[in-house]
């Protein structure tokens, strides 16, 4: 990768090769773009998304799980990475649907021109059917209430609707009673304005490597698949059966049914620990491997030298052990730099090295300890997640240091943090 940083932050960091200027992923609408990038531009730190490790990454799990669909979760803005600007990744690479938790997130999608099939992966508000059918996302349906709300909505509408059914074979969060399928789906059916296409469940420990877990979600599937069987028996089906997040998608085979729903792996990590879901996924990748698609930069807007035995930032928790030049950083937790990665020994990356904080994480800032490092500068590139001079950090890291997991680091980059496209021309083609 390539990037032009000539100067001071981040307005400046162009992508090289296909020479487009900075692109912006503005939460939403394209309005907000200018607002956003002002924000960016008052202050240096920004996220890299690389959207073409997003289609790599799409590509190889669609392969890995095909004939099986691959629907691409896109929820919570792209697990922070930027919802529509990811679904167009995800849908280049051979995703052929999208999945979201909530109505808002499906027309933020619409409202910037992503026409594939969203599927919302709980019931809505009833309120919200009127809204979400407007905007053509397929409803996930349990209840009597949300199917009456939908049916009445597609009446209003005065056209079909495509909808999915859940039932809850052990996650225990949402979707119908086992018991309840076959009532609910008649309720379905019996609606003459809504079309049953899919019908599904999910797997809450598909990452698991106990054998306790691994039986858990076998029952599951036996579950899923003996009520499919139930629903035929009695004259009823749908064409498309999934159950596999990313986890069963590529740890459980039987699991992809008609279609896998991604969301950790189109980002780049794979879930659980190591020996588990990554060590099926090298098993069946042919070399294939997934990539990053996020990093986290800053860059250094003070240095300062200071005797050992000074203590920087609140609290004054940690004394130099030796005079030392401190860089201050402007990124802090509330832009999902948590206070906890302090007392882990987490490190970040300046010139290619690892450098430990010299004291607490704050709100906007965080303090470097670089040693007898003379070289450091204002202006100088600081990497809290991604590479540098060979070095990596990971989401995993930050996971392991905090007692979490991938998904919650990337979901926890704020707001406040400019996301920027990059390109990476030295990756094309994988
Ligand atoms: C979030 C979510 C997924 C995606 O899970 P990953 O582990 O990120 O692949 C799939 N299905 C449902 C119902 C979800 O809520």
């Amino acid at each position: 990768m390539t990037l032009r940083a000539a100067g001071t932050p981040p307005e400046l960091i162009v992508a090289d090769g296909a020479g487009a200027p900075v692109r912006l992923m503005a939460p939403s609408p394209d309005r907000d773009a200018t607002a956003t990038l002002a924000q960016g531009r008052s202050r240096p730190a920004w996220a890299e998304i690389d959207l073409a490790a997003v289609t790599h990454n799409a590509r190889v799990l669609a392969e890995l799980a095909a004939p099986a669909r691959l629907c691409a979760v896109v929820k919570a803005h792209g697990y922070g990475h930027g919802g529509p600007a990811v679904a167009r990744a995800a849908l280049a690479g051979g995703a052929s649907r999208l999945a979201v938790a909530l109505v808002d997130e499906g027309v933020e999608l619409r409202e910037h021109g992503v026409t594939a099939p969203v599927l919302l992966l709980s019931e809505c508000d009833p309120a919200a059917a009127s809204t979400a059918l407007e905007y053509g996302l397929i409803p996930t349906l349990y209840t009597a209430e949300g199917i009456d709300a939908w049916a009445a909505a597609a009446r209003a509408a005065g056209h079909p609707v495509t909808v999915h059914v859940k039932v809850d074979t052990g996650m225990h969060r949402v979707g119908a009673a086992p018991e309840d399928l076959v009532s609910v789906v008649s309720m379905v059916m019996h609606e003459p304005l809504l079309e049953l296409e899919g019908i599904w469940t999910h797997l809450p420990v598909a990452d698991g490597m106990e054998p306790a877990d691994r039986r858990f979600t076998e029952e599951q599937l036996d579950c899923f698949e003996r009520l499919v069987e139930d629903l035929r028996s009695a004259g009823m089906t749908a064409p498309l059966l999934h159950a596999a997040n990313t986890a069963g998608a590529v740890a459980f085979p039987r699991s992809r049914h008609g279609m896998v729903r991604c969301g950790i792996g189109l980002y780049g990590y794979l879930p659980g620990a190591p020996g588990g879901v990554s060590a099926s996924f090298a098993a069946q990748s042919s070399g294939a491997v997934l990539r990053p698609a996020m990093a986290l930069k800053a860059r250094v807007v003070a240095v300062r030298t200071l005797d050992a035995g000074e203590r920087p930032s609140y609290g004054r928790l940690r004394p130099l052990p030796a005079r030392a030049r401190v860089a201050t950083v402007p990124i802090g937790y509330a832009d999902g730099v948590p206070r906890a990665l302090f007392r882990a020994g987490y490190e970040v990356l300046i010139g290619g090295r690892r450098r430990p904080l010299a004291g607490m994480v704050t709100m906007d800032q965080i303090v470097v300890d670089c040693g007898d490092d003379e070289t450091v500068r204002p202006g100088d590139e600081v990497v809290l997640l991604g590479d540098q001079g060979g070095q990596t950090i990971t989401a995993d890291d930050w996971a392991a240091m905090l007692g979490t997991i991938s998904y919650e680091v990337v979901c926890g980059v704020g707001p406040r943090v400019p996301r920027i496209v990059i390109d990476r021309p030295d990756a094309a083609g994988d």
